[in-house]
């Protein structure tokens, strides 16, 4: 028996015996997610990171209609199309220069994989076949396909639940200072015949607790890469697009890795749809007259015309919408309207990025009466591990965002003294 109104859905991350049980949603618009029984709830959380122009906004909306009608799908085996190529060619515009090859898979964690095989395979073609270990950190998140979760924070990718099955990687401390960044390069050192490379979430771990780290620190993990030879993948999946105040969290660290994985907000959210983009220097390694020295992945649906037509919307957007504009004022908001909580009981931390605001307390406890309360206050937003957090709609007017600011101002404290009882 389980909660859950339809048996045959089994949802994600929830113990389907005895969690709340779902919303039904009807409708979205600009903001705001309509449920089946009418009331209307401001979207705290961008439906997990992603609709960064608001729901349905009418140029995405029209862009996948015409698509729609020409051509919802074609195989990218031996095809191309204008809707891939147009986009290759915006990203690899937009992105820092040296970026430059576009392979489109269909979700963040497939980019991640991508990413992961291609760095495998520079070295294998290069007749390098012991590099097939990664470095990651502590606190990051990349998905939760296999390679993807191997290179997790080992908590929040279950090491523990898939010990034995999962490739066992070096997951290191983020070097914060010139100590830590001692002991980080030594590690690179000793390990660098087996080391592929080292993966990063630029600036913002977002699903290991929204923590920050400066561009210094990505600066030094870059340049440790370089010196020890080992490929750079920076997974922008959940900051890119404006969410870390810039349109790629790694212009603010001025780096160019060899390999970008781009997901979530790439097509306003609208559909599914993501990108793993590679330097020269990565895409030469791969051209052989050896038929297997070509990449090796291909997912069915990748380049997927009627998402890259909502991708190349959300592009037009980005150049026609204030968006980075619209992320500044969202961060001082946030700051405003956040930062004063700092002195409720059992808050540890508050954070703030770009249109990320996270409050840290020290344990958080009564997740599903906290999710209720939000609901009932007309806000959706979804607390995890310890961290209470808002990553909203960068059209998000100031007073939909006074709404859920107010919200956690208000529940957070009722939630402190129910905790301490
Ligand atoms: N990388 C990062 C940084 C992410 O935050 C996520 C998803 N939260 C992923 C990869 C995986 O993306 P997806 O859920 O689209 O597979």
């Amino acid at each position: 028996m389980t909660n859950i109104p339809t048996p045959h859905i089994w949802l994600p991350y929830t113990q389907m015996r005895n969690a709340l049980p779902p919303l039904r949603a009807r409708k979205t618009t600009g903001s705001r997610i309509v449920l089946d029984d009418g009331r209307e709830l401001i979207d705290a959380v961008s439906s997990w990171w992603t609709a960064c122009h608001g729901y349905n906004h009418p140029h995405i909306v029209a862009a996948m209609e015409r698509q729609l009608r020409d051509m919802p799908h074609v195989m990218f085996g031996g095809l191309i199309h204008e809707p891939a190529e147009q986009l290759a060619a915006r990203l690899a515009n937009v992105l820092p220069k040296g970026l430059e090859h576009v392979f489109f898979s269909d979700s963040g964690s497939v980019a991640v994989e991508v990413a992961m095989k291609m760095a495998v395979q520079f070295w294998t073609n290069q007749g390098d076949r012991d590099r097939t270990k990664f470095v990651s950190f502590q606190g990051g998140y990349h998905g939760d396909t296999l390679a993807a979760m191997s290179v997790c924070d080992p908590e929040e990718g279950m090491h523990a639940l898939f010990k034995g099955y999962l490739p066992e990687q070096f997951v290191l401390d983020l070097p914060r200072d010139a100590e830590s960044a001692d002991k980080f390069r030594e590690v690179l050192r000793s390990n660098r015949d087996q080391i592929a490379g080292i993966v990063i979430e630029p600036l913002v771990q977002c699903a290991g607790g929204m923590k920050i780290h400066t561009p210094e620190t990505l600066r030094l993990v870059a340049s440790a890469a370089a010196d020890a030879n080992v490929l750079l993948i920076c997974d922008e999946v959940a900051v890119n697009f404006c969410r870390a105040g810039t349109m790629f969290a790694i212009e603010q660290a001025g780096i160019v890795p060899d390999i970008a994985c781009l997901g979530k907000a790439l097509t306003g959210g609208a559909i599914g749809l993501a990108a793993t983009v590679a330097t020269a220097d990565v895409f030469n390694a791969f051209l052989s007259d050896d038929a297997q020295a070509a990449l090796m992945h291909g997912p069915t649906f990748m380049g997927n015309p009627l998402a890259c037509a909502a991708a190349n919307a959300s592009m037009d957007l980005f150049e026609t919408e204030p968006r980075l504009a619209q992320v500044a004022v969202i961060e001082s908001q946030l700051r405003r309207e956040l930062e004063p909580l700092s002195g409720v009981a059992g808050v540890t931390d508050i954070r703030v990025k770009g249109a990320i605001g996270a409050i840290e307390v020290d344990e958080l406890h009564s997740l599903d009466w906290l999710k209720t309360e939000f609901v009932n206050a007309g806000v959706w937003l979804r607390p995890f591990g310890n961290v209470i957090y808002t990553m909203p709609p960068f059209v998000i007017t100031e007073g939909e965002l006074s709404i859920i600011t107010s919200a956690i101002a208000e529940i957070l404290p009722r939630w402190s003294v129910r905790a301490r009882r």
